[in-house]
């Protein structure tokens, strides 16, 4: 979408293809170079007249496009569902979730009102937040909605002009979203859809009025695109990859951890950068370990558990499972063998897989896999197991299942992430609470979400005021 418009691009075609069947379901078409800067000029222009838009007006636009995406949140999770593989429920969700940004969007107008105090006699100093102009940001195909919600509510609520790539694997929900934005009476130019891959996103970073680019994706491009956007002096935030640990203690609430692990590493067919990875299970935990098994072989495919992103991706993890098992590793659950869900045997399908005795160091330990396989690594303790943890490059979230508050606490100060969970599988923080890793996940200060993300899509200007000559201070007072 370009000023409003849906154009058609100049630079070829993307065809859609659904995990569940292998079926074509649609196709988007690539903007050329000269489109993109078209594209991002009249942004530029439409920015300057919502930027001085008063919060209260732009919020009531945002207003009208939370009740637009709720009227059709069956029809957008339809659709995310068939492009990226996920269960109905689970796009619902994530949808959800994406309207939670939005209704703490709708609060910044009331709760970040800027500050003002006299510092000196008859001297003031004032702070407001002013937009930056035209900001970018490019998604990945898991989380077709719920990501890029992350940033549109916030972004657009500070009066920014707003550029969005989506994922070239699932383009389609973008189309949703732009038209529910439009309905809900944002102004032409101040929404700006961009299809493609490499190329699209190094056009968007270098036009000169683009100011911020935030990313979110695997940790190669994540590096990518941060360097990119820092070498020509723009604030970038770049969230990447993840291998996240759940710590297991002996004295664990067993439903707790067995429905919480096994729904961590299940859920979204383990596509997510919150999903379980690496269980450390410390000491005998052998009777939990059987309750998630339990859980997780409990599963349909297609009913409770998603599809896979491509065939790539399934050739992948399944030749990873092949490899960790000659290198010893014990399969507890064995997702090569499950069924497909009758009628699409085409689609992309992997049963939950949990693997015993993986060894710290190994590529089973230590590569971000992206499905619904999870490795045991067995510790003699906590500190053995926090050792591995901390060894690990990525620095997303890490989860403990114990019943010890002490115990908990440790775990919350020696993980080296971002988020911790206790007793959570999936320890996304909630809004006003912000969404960020550290070391490999995220390149960039700050996080992207919540009121810890409200500096990066946001300038903040000083003003010192001065109106009466006083006679009794100088120029040093
Ligand atoms: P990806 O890095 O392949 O793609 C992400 C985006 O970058 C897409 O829009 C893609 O078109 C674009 N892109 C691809 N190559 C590029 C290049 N060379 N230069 C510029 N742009 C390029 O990621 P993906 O496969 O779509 O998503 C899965 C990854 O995203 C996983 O690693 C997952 O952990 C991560 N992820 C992280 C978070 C988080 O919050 N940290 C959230 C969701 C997903």
């Amino acid at each position: 979408m370009i000023a409003g418009e849906w154009v058609k691009g100049e630079a070829g075609k993307i065809e859609v293809i659904s995990p569940y069947n292998g079926k074509k379901i649609g196709e988007v078409t690539v903007p050329s170079k000269q489109q993109v800067d078209s594209a991002l000029d009249k942004a530029n222009e439409a920015q300057k007249s919502w930027g001085r838009t008063p919060i209260k007006e732009r919020s009531a636009v945002l207003f009208n496009f939370r009740n637009i995406l709720i009227r059709d949140i069956e029809e957008i999770s339809h659709l995310k569902a068939s492009e990226c593989g996920k269960t109905f429920a689970e796009a619902r969700a994530g949808l959800m979730k994406g309207i939670e940004v939005l209704e703490y969007a709708l609060s910044i107008q009331n709760l970040d009102l800027g500050g003002k105090a006299e510092v000196s006699r008859g001297v003031h100093c004032e702070y407001r937040r002013e937009a930056l102009g035209v900001i970018a940001n490019i998604t990945p195909f898991n989380f077709p909605a719920m990501v890029p919600m992350w940033t549109i509510p916030i972004a657009l609520a500070l009066g920014n002009a707003y550029v969005w790539k989506p994922s070239d694997k699932t383009p389609l929900t973008s189309l949703k979203i732009a038209n529910a934005l439009t309905e809900a009476g944002l102004p032409k130019g101040v929404f700006t859809v961009l299809h493609g891959g490499a190329e699209t996103v190094d056009a968007i970073i270098d036009h000169p009025a683009v100011k911020a680019v935030g990313f979110v994706g695997s940790s190669k491009v994540a590096k990518i695109v941060y360097q990119r956007a820092t070498n020509q002096g723009k604030r970038a935030l770049a969230l990447g990859g993840a291998k996240n640990h759940i710590v297991l203690l002996p004295d664990a609430n067993s439903e707790l951890s067995g429905l919480g692990i096994s729904d961590s590493f299940t859920g979204c067919a383990g596509q997510r950068c919150m999903a379980a990875s690496v269980l450390l299970a410390v000491g005998n935990v052998d009777n939990h370990i059987q309750k998630i098994i339990e859980r997780a072989g409990s599963l349909q495919l297609g009913q409770d558990m998603g599809a896979l992103i491509s065939k790539q991706q399934k050739e992948f993890l399944t030749s990873a499972i092949d490899r960790i098992e000659k290198a010893g590793g014990k399969i507890l659950l064995d997702g090569r063998k499950a069924k497909a869900p009758a009628g699409l045997e085409e689609g992309n399908w992997l049963g939950p897989t949990v693997i015993d005795n993986v060894k710290p160091g190994s590529e089973a330990a230590t590569v971000e896999l992206f499905g619904p396989i999870l490795s045991i690594i067995r510790c003699k303790d906590i500190s053995e197991a926090m050792a591995i943890e901390n060894s690990v490059e990525y620095g997303n979230a890490c989860s403990v299942f114990t019943s010890s508050g002490p115990l908990a606490d440790r775990v919350v100060r020696e993980a080296s992430t971002g988020m911790v969970g206790v007793n959570i599988g999936v320890p996304v923080p909630r809004e006003p609470f912000s969404f960020g890793g550290i070391n490999y996940s995220k390149f960039g200060h700050g996080d992207i979400t919540g009121r810890h993300s409200l500096d990066f899509w946001s300038n903040i200007k000083k003003i010192t005021t001065k109106w009466e000559v006083q006679t009794d201070s100088n120029w040093m007072s």
